[in-house]
């Protein structure tokens, strides 16, 4: 594992960011936060999809009393976002929000920020400064360009003017469309500060391409131990935003398994069955069941079950025929149509009686039905199942 940069730490309404904490996952409301009904209806979908912060504009008056309607009801902490107008990061406070969100780049009198952070201090919220290179300071940008100095200096300035009122409870963001520009100015200002930094690829637009860059910029830097809360921008339903942000932790291995992690190979020509299909239907039944285990599913049983053993439950296609196993055992062999009403049934096993419980139950004469099968193919096929003998000579010759 790599090691988490050090930082200090921040409480956002009971969730701790930065100094070790668990990173956290963000998203952001789009409906009207004046309508504070619709707004706690996809905050509780938000929630029960990974985000354990959201974020809801904050850019009319209705909107702050929205706040104030939904606070109390939300599940999870409320951020207000905030642009241009100073007095709504006053009216959010006053809402009782959880953090406020500022952009240093559109509120840009001192006067005006060094009184928002007066009263976040004296109410012991925290501030995220969100720099956006898309928002820059006129004059940082002309003097620096969109580069990442002029997003590090720009969360400077802002951090300076809140030094100056003695207010410190700060997470940090410089975001960029652009994933290079963005890991670039992450790494700068991880070397110059040690607030949290809540990390984000701005304006990724819809998925897949979406999640890709986000990916790409987000991954980068928590594999080099940066980032303490993440957000992707996704042009879509903000529930998609939050399953990619838990979905990336899990994968990581930063946060627990919490959901289905089904894997499965590419297919090829050997597969015995039609690969796509399969995953797709177990993919799509086991979610339902809203287990947190690994389950593999596989083309074949000549690699198959050697390369998903460490799955908690897989199947590998042999002749019109699955092999079904349990951490790499094979407890069952079963037909065809049987294979996605097969994997239900042992993942509800595993999750009533554990991995060890469902290998007890096995069918002992399973493992050696199965070989026989397998032995049967490799016969067709060769012991040398990837016919690395022959595609070596086959290159020789050319
Ligand atoms: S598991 Fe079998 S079918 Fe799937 S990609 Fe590997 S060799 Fe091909």
């Amino acid at each position: 594992m790599f090691e988490r940069r050090v930082t200090r730490s921040v409480n956002v309404g009971g969730v701790q960011v930065g100094a070790g904490a668990p990173i956290s996952v963000q998203s952001m409301t789009t409906t009207k936060t004046a309508d504070a009904e619709a707004t706690l209806e996809q905050i509780y979908a938000l929630a029960s999809s990974g985000a354990e912060i959201v974020r809801c504009t904050c850019n009319e008056v209705e909107a702050a009393e929205g706040l104030a309607r939904i606070v109390p009801r939300s599940p999870v902490p409320i951020i207000a976002d905030i642009h241009f107008q100073y007095r709504l990061a006053l009216a959010a406070l006053d809402a009782g929000v959880a953090c406020l969100r500022l952009n240093p780049g559109n509120i840009r009198k001192e006067q005006h920020i060094k009184a928002v952070a007066s009263e976040a201090r004296d109410r012991g919220v925290p501030i995220r400064i969100g720099v956006n290179a898309g928002s820059l300071d006129p004059d940082i940008e002309e003097k620096y360009g969109i580069t990442a100095v002029a997003l590090v200096e720009s969360a400077k300035r802002e951090l300076g003017y809140f030094e100056e009122v003695g207010f410190d409870a700060v997470k940090i963001s410089v975001k960029a469309s652009d994933v290079r520009l963005m890991v670039d100015s992450y790494r700068l200002l991880a070397d110059t500060v040690d607030f949290p930094l809540h990390l984000g690829v701005t304006e990724a637009g819809p998925p897949p391409g979406g999640i890709l860059k986000a990916t790409a910029g987000i991954a980068t830097l928590l594999n080099e131990g940066i980032g303490d809360t993440i957000r992707y921008s996704l042009t879509a339903d903000p529930v998609e935003e939050a399953k990619a942000g838990r979905q990336l932790l899990e994968a990581l291995g930063l946060r627990e398994r919490s959901s289905l992690d089904l894997i499965a190979c590419p297919s090829c020509g050997r597969a015995e069955v039609d690969v796509i299909s399969i995953a797709a239907m177990a993919q799509e039944a086991l979610t339902e069941l809203h287990l947190p285990i690994q389950v593999a599913v596989m083309g074949c049983v000549v690699n198959g079950p050697g390369e998903a053993k460490g799955a908690d439950l897989g199947i590998a296609a042999g002749r019109k025929r699955g092999h079904l196993f349990v951490r790499g055992q094979v407890v069952k062999v079963v037909p065809e149509d049987q294979m996605v009403a097969s994997l239900i049934e042992w993942a509800q096993k595993i999750a009533s009686d554990g991995v060890e419980g469902a290998l007890a139950a096995a069918d002992k004469s399973a493992a050696a039905e199965a070989e026989a099968d397998r032995a049967a193919l490799l016969e067709v096929q060769g012991d040398d199942v990837n016919q690395s003998d022959a595609i070596v000579e086959l290159i020789r010759k050319r």
